[in-house]
């Protein structure tokens, strides 16, 4: 699948709620879901209260390109996820969600290092941090409870680092990591459970989408 470039927003105007993809701007009235709740596009104000008619197929697929959308993962990878999830023990949603919950670039936002997903991204392929001691340029790796997370030594004195202790401060992290921003480090201590996997997302429609 080709590489969206466009305008994060249309993504949620497309999904008809917002995704909370860019950061601060998402809580402010620049939001364009605030300012343009309708789906993109020139009939896009003609879609406007006809969410009935949506087939169950077109439920599922929305299910699913919202899920794609909030983590940034392409199509193919996705898929890919689905295929581990179902070879799990467990529910294959649930393993799904968590899967996408322990990605490096999920796990470095959610620890409050990055405004946005796609930050923590960026920061990831530039080598800023290292897991286990090690450095990695890898945002899709999947972590295991237990990994460590720090910033490259070389990384710590650039503007950027030295501003983020008191940015990451303010942001409240899940119950199941730990971090510690004076050494901007942080580590994963198990799974989310179910409950703590926030988003407004529909794994149920997932699998039933990727089940036909
Ligand atoms: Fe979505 Fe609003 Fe954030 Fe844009 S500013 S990404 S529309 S929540």
């Amino acid at each position: 699948m080709a590489k969206y470039t466009g305008p994060a927003c249309r993504l949620c105007r497309r999904e008809g709620e917002k995704l909370f993809l860019k950061g601060e701007r998402c809580f402010t009235a620049k939001c364009a879901f605030d300012r343009r709740g309708y789906a993109p596009g020139q009939h896009g104000r003609a879609f406007v209260g006809r969410s009935d008619r949506v087939s169950d197929y077109g439920r599922q697929l929305r299910a699913k390109q919202k899920a794609r959308r909030v983590y940034g993962v392409y199509e193919r990878q996705f898929r890919r996820y689905y295929g581990k999830a179902l070879r799990i023990r467990g529910l294959t949603g649930l393993n799904l969600l968590q899967t996408l919950e322990m990605r490096l670039d999920n796990v470095i936002f959610r620890m409050g290092y990055a405004v946005n997903r796609a930050e923590a991204r960026l920061m990831v392929t530039h080598g800023h941090f290292m897991v286990n001691d090690r450095r990695t340029d890898i945002p899709s790796l999947v972590l295991k409870p237990g990994d460590k997370i720090t910033v490259r030594e070389g990384s710590r004195d650039t503007v950027f680092f030295t501003q983020l202790p008191d940015f990451a401060e303010k942001r409240t992290i899940p119950v199941w990591m730990e971090r510690d921003v004076k050494t901007l480090s942080g580590r994963v201590l198990r799974s989310p459970e179910r409950a703590e996997i926030d988003g407004n997302l529909n794994e149920q429609l997932i699998v039933e989408y990727y089940s036909r």
